[in-house]
């Protein structure tokens, strides 16, 4: 199959963009940018960008239209063409003095004013490439990250401690989610669906007597699953059985095709490939007028390559972002484990730094401060004090009542910045100690699967440290 070395290749043969060069083709091939690869802040922020410069470029359009001579003015001075917001432009139908959220920038106009590279970047919301909920079983709060243990063969695996949801690898999806016939509205149905078969699957060895922690586990290649049919979406389109017939769902399948199927096209042109933004826009330009993309999308392989590349490079990310985790909270920058060396009993004086401790002592001031962190429940909170406030100021503004024991509860529960130090260090006594680091594989959960709440503190998941 030659796909065993792939990981490896991926990583020796990356150009600046991560990528070899035989990933990079076949993510071409299927429409694919491969600079759109980053943490969620990055993408969202490069696809709202362009979002907010389109609108405001139509605006001043819609206004010279209406005979606004300084938005005339600016128009001709930038090459902007007087007119109205598209009909389809919540804009358009809008009562007088009320101003909704321009969409123009979804129209086929917008693809034509942007060329494809530009308007699919637009068009897209920031993802994460694997769905967060697959390794927290709350949005944001490293609390909830999967405990370590072991996996069904009886092989130790790492949960997903030094997961950060900020993170995490993420990509441009194209389309609102929510919005039928958009490829990211059926990568999310085909995340649910598989959530909702590894649940099926989790109950059925749960019948059969299976413990509850490895009967709901995910191990990595039901992750990687997850990350390649999503991806199949992308390289083939959303299945029809989605669209329901509706008009406007399949209008925008069209348009989402169309805007792919040029955009592949465009970088396979020599000078696109290695060119970038208005180059490439350009060139793409010139190439649709000539001629017509010959194939309806891009090969069976092509996509198959694809898929493969983008779970590799998934499957990188995460130990990229556990040795960040380590990298923060280990040694030398262990500020937590040196803090618990020289408060003593007796206390160190003066205190010393990381590097007059001898390595036993350094050891022996990392296990200390993992057990103060036990004693706070780090390991296992799966809800954070911050988390925990939360929803009593929720319950508050909704008039719930909020009991003593959720007020104990926010009390007790450890903060974020406790749940991931404790990870940190769990992850350095296992190895994040190495160079270059070996983790154990990650192991995930299906989506809403973790309590939530969960159950007291106290009770349920065993510590993976030491037995206390
Ligand atoms: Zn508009």
């Amino acid at each position: 199959m030659g796909t065993t070395h792939t990981q490896g290749k991926a990583v020796k043969g990356a150009g600046g963009d991560g990528w070899d060069d035989e990933c990079r083709k076949a993510l071409q091939a299927c429409g694919i940018d491969p600079t759109a690869y980053g943490s969620y802040n990055d993408r969202k922020n490069a696809q709202g960008k362009l979002r907010k410069a389109y609108r405001e470029r139509r605006d001043r359009e819609a206004a010279a239209a209406r005979g606004n001579k300084k938005a005339i003015a600016e128009c001709k001075a930038k090459g902007w063409t007087p007119r109205a917001h598209e009909p389809s432009c919540p804009q358009s139908a809008a009562k007088k003095g009320k101003k909704p959220l321009c969409m123009c920038h979804e129209s086929k106009a917008a693809l034509d004013d942007m060329q494809p590279e530009l308007w699919l970047r637009a068009n897209s919301q920031s993802a994460h490439v694997l769905g967060n909920a697959f390794m927290q079983g709350r949005r944001g709060d490293p609390c909830s990250n999967v405990p370590p243990g072991r996996d069904r063969e009886g092989r130790p695996h790492g949960g997903t401690y030094g997961y950060d949801d900020t993170q995490a690898l993420c990509t441009d999806m194209l389309g609102d989610s929510r919005k039928v016939g958009t490829e990211h509205y059926s990568g999310t149905r085909v995340e649910d669906a598989l959530g909702e078969s590894f649940r099926t699957r989790a109950e059925i060895r749960r019948r059969n007597g299976e413990p509850e922690a490895t009967a709901n586990a995910l191990d990595t290649n039901d992750l990687k699953m997850v990350v390649s049919d999503t991806q199949e979406v992308t390289g083939r389109g959303p299945p029809s059985n989605h669209l329901k017939d509706d008009d406007e769902a399949l209008e925008t399948k069209k348009l989402h095709r169309e805007a792919r199927a040029a955009r592949a096209e465009e970088l396979s042109q020599p000078t696109a490939a290695s060119g970038q933004g208005q180059q490439s826009s350009a060139s793409g330009a010139s190439a649709k007028k000539n001629k017509k993309p010959k194939k309806p999308g891009p090969s069976a392989d092509d996509v198959a390559k694809m898929q493969k590349c983008i779970e590799d490079r998934w499957e990188q990310s995460l130990d990229t972002m556990r040795a960040q985790s380590v990298a923060e909270y280990g040694p030398p920058n262990a500020s937590g484990a040196l803090d618990a060396h020289n408060a003593g009993p007796p206390p160190v004086k003066p205190p010393k730094t990381w590097d007059q401790l001898s390595p036993a002592e350094q050891r022996a001031a990392v296990v200390k401060r993992m057990e103060q962190l036990e004693k706070r429940g780090a390991h296992d909170a799966m809800v954070s004090k911050e988390s925990r406030e939360k929803d009593i100021a929720e319950k508050r503004k909704k008039g719930e009542p909020v009991t003593a024991a959720d007020k104990a509860e926010a009390k007790r529960a450890p903060t974020e910045d406790e749940c991931r130090e404790y990870q940190a260090l769990w992850l350095h006594q296992n190895g994040g100690n190495r160079t270059p680091p070996a983790f154990p594989p990650m192991q995930g959960k299906p989506p809403a699967t973790m309590p939530d709440p969960p159950p007291a503190l106290s009770g349920g998941v065993k510590s993976p440290g030491k037995k206390k």
